[in-house]
């Protein structure tokens, strides 16, 4: 189809919004038969709608769209623009909606929230930080008030008791991290009454590309407290020894190293002679490969930060140092050992869940973002999620400029540098975005040593963060910045008191310098989408070099070229040959995506048969109902001796105990599996087919077993104070639980990064 016929027809992929638009007129009109109502009679109204079944017919709709708007003008100050309401009608239709950066999503997302809320469903909107979560929470709270709904917010510090009830508010704010983190504790639970979610109905999703895709397959993980593993000192000294190149090979992206025929010999010779690929010792190889990985793949500055005597991890697509993070144990110590520092407590993953199989647990899903178009594709192919462009309430009026292209990468920063210095002298607030920490330190005292002050945002918690981009629209502000710090946060011309507007806008609104190409097209937006919100003024450029990673990465060429005297390179095919490597990139995160999510699907389905078992044991006495057929003889002199309800406790608790054993060990088998057949058959078979082979086998006898483990522990067990001592009996819960994140980062290191608190929550807390 010809391009121009193609846009014709509006973006592929999307759906019709104009029924939507037909409604504006009627909801206008229903609108002014309202402004007299006393705020009373308004709630009323509101509540009058929860008389009926979701979805909501074309009457109900104006109506609700009526009185939402009228109560937020009441409520907030702010009559919402006729794109919001189509974006709440999207969003009740289980659509994302795609509304630009300060279109106002939140107020969109509020009112539709607050439509499901008032037919009876409960809502959880899912933001991607805790500060938001609150933020929103807050900012929404006198509109759903007025509309007669309840609201409240999950924090990361809130005690399960607070988390219960804020769980039964008929809508919840969270951050994705959070209610995954509640998820999985639930799932540990002994006793039913401890759990502190009810059953997931509908999520709104903020920022929904990047929960939905970004971090889709980000596993958030529960670990359990156990033995310490040893820092590996040895081998940390040992890979020291090695040479690049001559004794191990790192593959073309980064993500894999590998010792050489050469580096073999050397290792087995330096540790005085052992076989690396003994069958009966399989030991000393996992030391190597976890020591090489440390000292190779993981850079320090780069992946992690060493303070106060402790390896911190940077979350590398958030910038951040965040306080008490780590790796996968073994790599975690690996570090440890390579920068000599003590050794910190380990654990062991009880479980785990991905942010997709996360939100998929909710019957009704929506969301909205600044750019969900780009992803159209994988909204449908994971989630069976439509997009909905909105128009934005003004026209953007942005300047985006092509590419500016470099051969080097210094040329590029001198480039990048020049540009700032000369927007600068005319006060125009310029805004940079980097690619991670190291850069934006780097590129902040390049700019300094120029004269040129500026923020760095990175390293810092939201909720500062926010207070500062919040002010990167000022007057002569130069702000540098990671891609997504701070995000959620408005910011304003003339600062976020917008005293200084006009002559912000004078100068020409702000202006967003990308240094680099992320690695899609919508990261890139999103930080163009930082500049012209709500008919601003503005501008953006992107400064790259064909020595950035991204081109490097995608195998682009990279000699050949003709540059003028600054080393700038205009030439069509080589701009065209960087949106390539972009493209390439995105391709890759893909796959990735794909593959992550076909190695869960077989984990998942293994985890819900296991689930739906514990939850027959948890509520249905399904544990007590096998003990007293396997252990008939026993069962009824428990019974005779404690009583019936003891001995159902006893057998309750048993049961889920060797079921969750069972689970852990099979849990660190699969991952041990999948990490091995990464190593063993690299390139050779297709991994997954090898992974599938051998974890479908090993799950095959899993219930029975957990079942015999449980008849052998309840025959033991000992009567003690009218009681049964389980704990005798060797059943015991992890000491302490702690929870976290797990980014793995296609481009730079093949081992998953952990990124998320260690949280030192008691397992009872
Ligand atoms: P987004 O999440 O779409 O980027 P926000 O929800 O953060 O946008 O809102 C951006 C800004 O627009 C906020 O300052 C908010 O108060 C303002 N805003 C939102 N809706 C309206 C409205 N209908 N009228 C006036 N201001 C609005
Ligand atoms: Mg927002």
């Amino acid at each position: 189809m010809a391009e121009g016929v193609r846009r014709l027809l509006g973006k592929p992929g999307a759906v019709d919004i104009r029924p939507y638009g037909k409604l504006l007129e009627q909801i206008e009109a229903r609108e002014e038969g309202l402004r007299e109502l006393e705020d009373a009679e308004l709630t009323a109204k509101a509540t009058e709608l929860g008389d009926a079944e979701l979805p909501y017919d074309k009457a109900d709709l104006v109506e609700l769209c009526a009185v939402g708007r009228e109560a937020a003008r009441r409520a907030l100050g702010e009559r919402p623009f006729d794109v919001q309401l189509m974006g709440v009608m999207a969003l009740l239709d289980g659509r994302i909606a795609e509304m630009a950066t300060g279109e106002g999503k939140t107020l969109t997302g509020a009112l539709a929230a607050a439509g499901f809320a008032l037919r009876g469903k409960r809502v959880h909107l899912l933001s991607v930080n805790d500060y938001l979560a609150r933020r929103d929470a807050e900012w929404m709270r006198p509109l759903y008030e007025l509309l007669g709904v309840a609201t409240a917010w999950i924090a990361e510090d809130s005690t399960a008791e607070e988390r219960r009830t804020a769980y039964s508010a008929d809508i919840t704010y969270a951050s994705v991290s959070e209610l995954g983190f509640d998820v999985l504790r639930d799932r540990m639970v002994t006793d039913a009454d401890e759990r502190v979610l009810p059953a997931p109905e509908v999520a709104i999703i903020d920022e929904a590309d990047s929960v939905l895709v970004d971090e889709a397959r980000v596993p958030l993980v529960l670990a359990g407290a156990a033995e310490a593993s040893d820092a590996d000192a040895e081998m940390a000294d040992l890979v020291r020894t090695l040479t690049p190149r001559i004794h191990y090979e790192v593959d073309a992206e980064g993500r894999n190293v590998q010792l050489t025929d050469a580096g073999i010999d050397a290792v087995e010779k330096a540790l005085g002679g052992v076989d690396l690929y003994d069958e009966d010792d399989t030991s000393v190889l996992p030391r190597v490969n976890l020591a090489l990985h440390a000292h190779v793949l993981l850079q320090r500055d780069v992946h992690y930060v060493v303070r106060d005597g402790q390896v911190r991890l940077i979350n590398e697509s958030r910038g951040r140092i965040a306080l008490l993070q780590r790796w996968p144990d073994g790599l975690q110590a690996a570090v440890e050992a390579k920068e000599k520092v003590a050794v910190s407590e380990t654990g062991e993953v009880l479980d785990s869940i991905t942010v997709q199989a996360l939100v998929l647990r909710y019957p009704t899903l929506c969301g909205m973002t600044g750019t969900a178009m780009a992803v159209a594709e994988q909204l449908r192919e994971f989630y069976e999620l439509e997009v909905a462009q909105i128009p934005s309430n003004k026209p953007c009026v942005r300047e985006d400029e092509p590419n500016r292209l470099y051969a080097t990468r210094e040329e590029k920063e001198d480039a990048l540098v020049a540009e700032v210095a000369r927007v600068h002298e005319t006060g125009r607030p310029v805004l940079i975005g980097t690619q991670d920490v190291a850069e934006s330190e780097l590129l902040a005292k390049r700019l300094a040593d120029e004269g040129l002050e500026c923020t760095v945002l990175n390293a810092k918690n939201d909720a500062d963060e926010a207070a500062v981009i919040a002010e990167a629209g000022t007057y002569g502000a130069v702000t540098v910045s990671t891609q997504m710090a701070g995000r959620g946060t408005d910011i304003r011309l003339g600062g976020s008191d917008m005293a200084d507007r006009d002559r912000v806008v004078e100068a020409g609104g702000l202006y967003v310098l990308g240094f680099g190409h992320y690695p899609s097209s919508r990261l890139d937006d999103q930080l163009r989408g930082r500049a012209g919100r709500q008919g601003d003024p503005g501008g953006s450029a992107f400064f790259v070099s064909l020595d950035d990673e991204l081109i490097t990465t995608a195998g682009g060429e990279t000699t050949g070229y003709k540059a003028d005297a600054e080393g700038r390179i205009t030439d069509e095919s080589w701009l065209a040959m960087v949106d390539h490597a972009q493209r390439v990139a995105q391709g890759r995160l893909l796959e990735v995506h794909r593959n992550t999510w076909r190695y869960n699907q077989i984990i998942d389905v293994q985890r819900q048969v296991v689930l739906e078992h514990r939850e027959a044991v948890l509520t249905q006495g399904l544990g007590d109902r096998q003990l007293a057929v396997d252990c008939a003889a026993r069962h009824a002199e428990l019974v005779e001796e404690v009583g019936e309800e003891e001995t159902g406790r006893a057998a309750r608790l048993i049961t889920l105990y060797h079921l969750d054993r069972g689970w852990t060990d099979h849990n660190a088998f699969l991952a041990e599996l999948r990490e091995g057949i990464h190593l063993r058959f690299l390139g050779r078979r297709d991994p997954l087919d090898e992974f599938n082979r051998d974890a479908v086998p090993a799950f095959k006898g899993f219930l029975d077993e957990a079942r015999a483990k449980a008849a052998q522990t309840f025959e033991d067990a000992e009567v003690e104070d009218g009681a049964v001592d389980v704990a005798a009996a060797g059943v015991k819960r992890p000491s302490m639980t702690w929870t976290y994140m797990v980014h793995d980062h296609p481009f730079s290191s093949g081992i998953e990064t952990v990124v998320g608190r260690l949280k030192g929550r008691r397992a009872s807390d």
